[in-house]
């Protein structure tokens, strides 16, 4: 296994010059890590990762694997091996013969080629389908051969490009776990792209978010969760998304969401116009909330409920994820935030860090329990 390594990577295509798809992409996948790259579609996930395997060509910047630069080096030499959304099987091969087929190319031994392809089969518990072709299978069961065909090869790292996307809900969880275990057997390097900001979450050691222009985030999934950098990766990371809305710091220093106060130290020189996030799972009914608001609509999913509260002075309803018995749909209702779980956003989207305990001993005049 091998480690990754990104410095200044650029991409943009001919005749596009001023256009960057990628600009200045630069991190480190360390040797049997997991690393998710994750954004909207569009933003140049599979282009980054075609990159690393050498399938584009890379405008400026410089990629190594284990440490040797590979700018210069074929797809074929680079040791990595692909996984595709799209599987890209041949069906008029058996199953065996697909996951075969590159250590044919290679000229291994039949019957090591034998012994490597059953093994791979034992691993991804179909040993029972070598003998059918692609079209006789299932979705999960083709990209199971796929991913079968990756590892028999030994490759230095796995690339996934959204390898279950084409799978249906109950399936993609399944084989979420199927991967995560792989991992964990194999203690492979792996980089693996989606727009699924749940299989990043899930998944990855470390997530690298890509936004409309670049790289937003990279850090372990908590992290991001915990503390979001800017406005973009809060509302993309966590689900059901995170309320955004714009708050003022009035002339007391006090946050305000329409008519709420809300627990946050301001550090100084923090501006007066703020994005406020507050994640539904962190709002709490509370007699004594700061947020007090009309009933719009109630979701129940079973295990919790999806609570939509209009408030005055907010364009959007916020919501709030309910364990209990959600309230009723025109009821009155009130709210609070979790301590410390108020997330405050500049008006680039830049996160502003709320000020530190000691700053607040000082200040002296709320609660402890107002520390967020
Ligand atoms: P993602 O995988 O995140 O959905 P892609 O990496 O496929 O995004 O694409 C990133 C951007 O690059 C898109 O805006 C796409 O239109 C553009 N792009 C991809 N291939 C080409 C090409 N050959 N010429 C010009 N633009 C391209
Ligand atoms: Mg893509």
């Amino acid at each position: 296994m091998a480690s990754i390594a990104l410095q200044g990577v650029g991409k943009t295509y001919p005749g596009k010059e001023a256009q960057y798809i990628l600009r200045d992409v630069g991190f480190t996948i360390e040797d049997g890590e997991f690393v998710v790259l994750v954004g909207p579609s569009g933003c140049g996930k599979s282009t980054l990762l075609r990159m690393i395997a050498g399938l584009e060509e890379i405008s400026a910047g410089e990629i190594s694997i284990a440490g040797v630069r590979v700018n210069d080096t074929p797809p074929a030499k680079r040791g990595l091996a692909m996984v595709f959304q799209s599987y890209a099987l041949y069906a008029h091969m058996s199953v065996f013969e697909n996951i075969a087929f590159g250590l044919k190319l290679a000229r291994v031994p039949k019957a090591e080629i034998k012994a490597s392809v059953q093994s791979v089969a034992k691993m991804l518990q179909m040993e029972h389908l070598l003998e059918r072709r692609p079209p006789q299978l299932s979705g999960g069961q083709r990209q199971r051969v796929a991913i079968g065909r990756a590892i028999v090869r030994k490759p230095r790292a796995f690339l996934f490009d959204e390898p279950l996307s084409n799978l249906d809900a109950a399936l993609r969880a399944d084989m979420r776990v199927e991967i995560a275990r792989l991992h964990q057997q194999l203690g492979a390097t792996m980089v693996y792209v989606t727009h699924d900001q749940v299989e990043a979450m899930t998944l990855a050691d470390r997530i690298v978010v890509l936004g409309p222009s670049g790289v937003q985030q990279i850090g372990a999934p908590m992290h991001l969760y915990d503390k979001p950098a800017n406005v973009f990766v809060a509302g993309f990371i966590g689900s059901p998304r995170m309320n955004l809305a714009p708050g003022t710091l009035d002339a007391g220093g006090q946050l305000r969401l329409g008519a709420a106060c809300l627990p946050w130290r301001p550090p100084s020189g923090a501006p007066s116009q703020l994005t406020v996030g507050i994640r539904p799972e962190h709002l709490q009914a509370d007699p004594d909330g700061a947020i007090e608001g009309e009933v719009l609509l109630v979701e129940r999913l079973g295990a919790e409920s999806y609570v939509h509260l209009m408030v005055a002075g907010l364009d959007k309803a916020l919501m709030v994820v309910v364990q209990d018995e959600p309230p009723a749909a025109g009821a009155r209702w009130r709210v609070g935030p979790v301590a410390g779980r108020v997330h405050v956003f500049d008006q680039d989207g830049r996160r502003i860090e709320a000020a530190a305990l000691e700053n607040k001993a000082i200040a002296g005049s709320a609660g402890l329990s107002e520390v967020a």
